[in-house]
């Protein structure tokens, strides 16, 4: 039996495993089919404080990686195919193993939704973007779109004009899912103009982007814009399929959490980084959520020691 699962080897799950590691609760990390997370596609991170000069987003979980093993934690290079949280200690299966844990980290993030075109995921890293804050600095002076009709989509393209010296949003439909503010803003800046009805069809570059084509649903007219940057901005998709109907979820999907900690509705089940969060988003969040879980497992294993008399493992 295991102090505590972690799943999920992202910011989050790596910083909760240095701290419960260094808490000498020996946990167990799988780190799924994505070791490393979402920085692993990434080149440079400029901005997670430390790194004057940058880091390379899989040098930088590879540092992740290599600071919990050293304190002891073990990981799994294994994906979580199911879970039992209704009984305690709960059960955490891939293929090959059944774990049981007196407690659970998830922390198995989010995922961007993107177009499905052809070249996109090629491009990626290379003028394609699912985030805007994170890269939107690499595009100072160029040309850029933005394809989205939400409030992020919104907040990416008023972000981007710090930068870019033109953003144009392409959008499906006639008018903005945005709130009426956001609309506003967007429509009185100018640096930004809007395409409607309209979708983004192709990526053209082979390297890097050098263009979108834009296809208009009413007239059928297609347009080739020379850009730098495409940041998709249609949401994303909270990698919570797995604790459906045992975990309580909330907006969009998110795991909920209480109480400004990370405990979910499930004693001794916590939830950290972008997998609970559908507003920051960010590595730097994502690891002091991870901190927080840890912690938070850490006092809820004590308590459970103290009331049920159970002597921790390790
Ligand atoms: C291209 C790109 C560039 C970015 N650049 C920056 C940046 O410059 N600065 C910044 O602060 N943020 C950046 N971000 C955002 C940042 O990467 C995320 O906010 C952060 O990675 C979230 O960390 P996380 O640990 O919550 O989840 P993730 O990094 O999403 O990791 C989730 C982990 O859960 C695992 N997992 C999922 N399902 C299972 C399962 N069933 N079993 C086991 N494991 C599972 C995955 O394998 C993965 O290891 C970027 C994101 C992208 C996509």
């Amino acid at each position: 039996m295991r102090n505590l699962v972690i799943i999920g080897s992202g910011p989050a799950g790596y910083t909760a495993a240095i701290y419960a590691a260094r808490a000498q609760l020996e946990p167990l990390i799988f780190t799924g089919s994505s070791p490393g997370g979402q920085l692993m596609l990434t080149s440079e991170v400029e901005n997670f404080p430390g790194f004057p000069d940058g880091v390379l987003g899989p040098d930088f979980m590879d540092a992740l990686r290599r600071q919990a093993e050293k304190f002891g934690a073990q990981i799994v290079d294994e994906e979580v195919v199911g879970v039992d949280l209704r009984v305690h200690p709960f059960k955490i299966s891939t293929n090959s193993r059944v774990e049981e844990a007196l407690s659970v980290i998830v922390a198995t993030g989010a995922s961007a939704k993107w177009l499905g075109l052809p070249g996109e995921q090629r491009l990626r890293g290379k003028g394609v973007s699912g985030c805007a804050v994170c890269d939107g600095y690499f595009f100072r002076g160029r040309d850029v779109v933005v394809v989205g009709g939400g409030d992020s989509a919104m907040e990416d393209a008023l972000f981007l004009t710090k930068y870019a010296s033109h953003v144009t949003i392409v959008h499906r439909r006639r008018e903005f899912r945005a709130s009426k503010i956001m609309q506003r803003r967007v429509l009185t800046n100018p640096k930004i103009n809007v395409i409607f009805d309209s979708v983004v069809e192709d990526v053209v570059g082979t390297n890097k982007l050098e263009g979108v084509v834009v296809k208009n649903f009413v007239t059928g007219e297609r347009t080739h814009l020379a850009v730098a940057g495409l940041f998709v901005a249609i949401g994303h998709e909270p990698n919570t399929k797995l604790f459906r109907g045992q975990l309580e979820l909330g907006e969009k999907g998110y795991i909920r959490v209480y109480d400004q900690t990370t405990r979910t509705n499930v004693e001794g089940v916590f939830a950290a980084g972008d997998v609970r969060d559908p507003r920051y988003r960010q590595a730097v969040t994502a690891a002091g959520d991870g901190c927080k879980a840890a912690m938070d497992a850490e006092k809820y294993l004590e308590s459970l020691a103290e009331k049920e008399g159970i002597r921790l493992p390790a």
